[in-house]
């Protein structure tokens, strides 16, 4: 086998994340805020507040968002609508590798 595909396979770890967990749970996660805009954010912290969390971008946006699983937000991160990554966020390139690896799960176990 070529030693470039080899290195690449190596790398290529896939994350599983079940969908049916709360917004909350699921940003936690990937760190990444999806903005009505279709640009995605890099998530610098998240404050949670029972049916609301305080999300702060590392461009330095602080908003509350409702804590739902079936919220715009949890729905455009799972289908990955988001293909900007946002500019002033830096998001490094592993971390949106890893994003587009993950596979969003209906199993239980
Ligand atoms: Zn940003």
């Amino acid at each position: 086998m070529d030693e470039k595909i080899k290195e690449v396979k190596k790398q290529k770890v896939v994350r599983y994340i079940f969908k049916n967990q709360r917004l909350f749970q699921l940003i936690n996660k990937v760190k990444l805020w999806p903005s009505r805009s279709g640009t995605l954010h890099g998530v610098k912290s998240l404050e949670n507040r029972g049916k609301t969390m305080v999300v702060t971008t590392h461009c330095g946006e602080s908003f509350v968002a409702w804590d739902s699983k079936n919220s715009r937000s949890a729905r455009w991160l799972r289908n990955r609508w988001c293909k900007n990554p946002c500019k002033k966020c830096k998001i490094p390139e592993w971390k949106l590798t890893k994003y587009s690896q993950t596979v969003f799960t209906d199993a239980r176990k």
